[in-house]
Parts: structure tokens; C-alpha cells; sequence
């Protein structure tokens, strides 16, 4: 039976089934982008630790991600790009040359000791993770957002695309249908640009308006395969629900992807401090969970987060999402510890609020729904049919 004539939502008894699997990295654990950056705070480790802590996590789902080769990345970088990166981990720095041509070396993209490791496993994990759901399934990487990166450029703080390469492994399965939605507060450029010409990929990205890279307007259907819902500061949870109920589900279900990638990026949260998006992590954890069974392939990566605490409490209850668990259950002594160790060397971080780390769960941020939201699900909604 071909797989348009199945009826949807589209489930399959595997992924009905089959285990979620956990794409980790210890990389992530010491790794930082520089004392001054965003990305100088743990983030994958502090998610993986509470996902033990709270004994969410078997050992057997537990994957430690692969290195991608450089052919590998070669799918979808150029390899002279590819070669300066490595180049660069290697001196420690980059000529001026270099860092013109490739958006190296700079405050946004800095050079960092593991800079081409780092992105090289987020990218490996996309690419495993690809082939574990061959059959169907759910798999979890929260390295792997990086939605930034161009074919020869840095970009976002994203020096390879992680998603782009775990789509590609995709539709080098065979497959024809892939949705990738990408709830990150910055639009998906790279993603979106990436498949701007190929029909197989439906891009779609809630992100706040007027923010950096500038991209994603309304209007923005990069060629028919894209959809963009831009969204006004301080978008709240009944907003965000709205979006996601009425715009994101009936645009799967009409699409009836194959395959689908979530992009969980956490700086869309209240408590992140680089953008004015204001959502909980329940809003993200419930958008994961009314998206989750569209497709018989689920791919979640992470994505931005620059405040330790939301970021990881939010990816380790992603997981739990993902596993049927409820995210709102009390700390356990374990996970509590995880979060009491962590610092963060920002203003913010010198008095951090206890909501940060004795609970796993935001406050709900309801609120009401303005007319720019309601507009941005309808213009979406009537967009339906083009498809
Ligand atoms: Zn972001």
C-alpha cells in the first residue's frame, strides 16, 4: 500500500512501540564557545544529567553521538569550508583571510578548542539518528539544532547544520515527505534556504518578528516549500497553543510527512535572555506532545537556550514527553542537585530565583490572543490548500 493511501494521522505500529532513543555527547559537557558567549553555559550535559537524575533515562535508549566524517558533512558543506574549520581547531586561530570568507573567528562564531568537533558530532548524531528511525521510531538529539549553519559560512553560533545533514539522511532513505518544524525564537533560515528548491522538504518556523536573521516574514514561502509565522514579543502559552493546534498540526496533516524533525530551540522561554518571546517550558513540552504522533519518523533536536536552567530543564522534559512521562512530577534529590550546581556568569545568573531550580516545571503563561497571532494562524491556515 503506498503510503498516500494511509488515513490520517499517520502512525505506525513501530514508532507505536519502538523505544525513544537518546543521542548524547559528552563534548557538550566542558565545551564553551568563550567566557563572554552565550554558549560559555553547559546545556546537553545539564539536560542528560536531570533525565538520569530523575531516572527517565535507560541506558539502553542512551547513545553516545559519532563524530560526522568530512565526507559526511560534505553532503551539504563545501569541503574547503569544512577544511578551515578544522584547520582552525587546530591553530587556535584564523587569519583575516578566513575569517572574511567563512564567518570564523569572530564574537558570534569564535574560535574555541573543540570548534569543529563539537558542531562535527551534533552533525553525526543528525546522521545516526537519521538512519535509527529508518524503520519508524523517535529519536532525540539535543545537540543537533544547530539551524544557522550555511554550505561555506558560520553562522548563529552554528558552524555546521546539524539538520539540514539529518533531513539529507532522510531523503537518502528514499523518502519523499519531510516536515521540519522549528519552534526556535530565531527563524530556520539555514534549514529553510537549504531546501528552498526541493519539494520532498516542508519547512515551517515560529519565531519572533523583527529579531536577528531578519528572515521568515509571513509572506515568506521560500518557493512554496516553507511557511513562516512570525510572532510579536511576549508571546504567551495560549498564543503559542493556538499556533501550533490551528496552523502547525492541520499544515502536517494535510502534508502527511513521512518523516518529521522538531526543532526545540528553549530561547523562545520567558526565562531566555536572548530574545522577548515569553513561553514556559510546558507551552514547548505540549507543542512536542500534540506534534509527536503526526509522523511514524520523529526526529526532536534541540536548538538556541543561553540561561542553564531553562535550557535544561526544558530539554530533559522534552524527553520525558517523548517517553509518555509526565514532565511535571516534583524534582527528585538527585535532579534538584543537578540544578543547584550550575552557574551562570551573566547578571541573572548571580541571584538565579528558586523557580529555577526547584522545579522542573514553569508557571503556565496563558494569556489572551492578540489579533497579529490570530492573523499569522489564519494566513497560514488559508495556506493550507497550495500544498
Ligand atoms: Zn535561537
Amino acid at each position: 500500500m503506498p503510503d498516500s493511501a494511509i488515513p490520517h494521522p499517520v502512525s505506525s505500529p513501530i514508532s507505536a512501540t519502538a523505544r525513544p532513543l537518546y543521542l548524547g555527547g559528552e563534548i557538550y559537557r566542558h565545551s564553551s564557545y568563550g567566557k563572554k558567549h552565550p554558549l560559555s553555559i553547559p546545556r546537553v550535559s545539564v539536560a542528560t544529567d536531570l533525565v538520569r537524575a530523575m531516572g527517565w533515562l535507560d541506558e539502553s535508549a542512551y547513545i553516545e553521538s559519532p563524530i560526522a566524517s568530512a565526507e559526511q558533512l560534505a553532503r551539504f558543506h563545501d569541503r574547503a569550508y569544512i577544511a578551515a574549520v578544522a584547520q582552525a581547531e587546530r591553530d587556535q586561530r584564523v587569519d583575516v583571510a578566513t575569517a572574511q570568507l567563512y564567518g570564523l573567528g569572530k564574537l558570534e562564531n569564535p574560535v574555541f578548542p573543540e570548534m569543529y568537533r563539537r558542531p562535527a558530532i551534533a552533525a553525526g548524531a543528525a546522521i545516526l539518528g537519521a538512519e535509527l528511525i529508518r524503520d519508524g521510531g523517535i529519536v532525540y538529539s539535543p545537540a543537533s539544532g544547530t539551524h544557522h549553519a550555511r554550505p561555506a559560512r558560520a553562522s548563529g553560533f552554528c558552524f555546521f547544520n546539524a539538520p539540514v545533514l539529518g533531513i539529507l539522511a532522510l531523503l537518502d532513505q528514499g523518502l519523499d515527505r519531510v516536515l521540519y518544524i522549528d519552534l526556535d525564537a530565531h527563524h530556520g533560515d539555514g534549514v529553510q534556504d537549504a531546501f528552498h528548491d526541493d519539494e520532498r522538504v516542508l519547512t515551517v518556523s515560529v519565531h519572533e518578528a523583527g529579531r536577528w536573521p531578519y528572515t521568515g516574514i509571513l509572506t515568506d514561502r521560500a518557493g512554496g516549500h516553507a511557511r513562516n509565522l512570525p510572532m510579536p514579543r511576549g508571546l504567551n502559552d495560549t498564543e503559542f497553543r493556538h499556533v501550533v493546534e490551528d496552523a502547525i498540526v492541520p499544515l502536517a496533516c494535510a502534508f502527511r510527512p513521512q518523516a518529521m524533525m522538531i526543532q526545540t530551540g528553549a530561547d523562545a522561554l520567558a526565562d531566555d535572555p536572548l530574545s522577548l518571546l515569553s513561553l514556559s517550558n510546558r507551552a514547548l513540552w505540549q507543542a512536542v506532545k500534540d506534534l509527536v504522533g503526526l509522523a511514524p519518523r520523529t526526529f526532536v533536536v534541540g536548538g538556541g537556550g543561553y540561561n542553564p536552567w531553562s535550557v535544561g530543564r526544558a530539554w530533559a522534559g522534552i524527553w520525558a514527553v517523548l517517553n509518555g512521562l509526565d514532565p511535571t512530577v516534583p524534582l527528585s534529590p538527585a535532579a534538584s542537585e543537578v540544578l543547584r550546581g550550575l552557574t551562570w556568569d551573566r547578571r541573572e545568573g548571580r541571584n538565579p530565583p528558586s523557580r529555577w531550580f526547584d522545579r522542573l516545571a514553569d508557571d503556565p503563561r496563558e494569556g489572551d490572543i492578540r489579533a497579529e497571532v490570530r492573523e499569522a494562524v489564519q494566513h497560514i491556515a488559508v495556506s493550507i490548500g497550495d500544498l
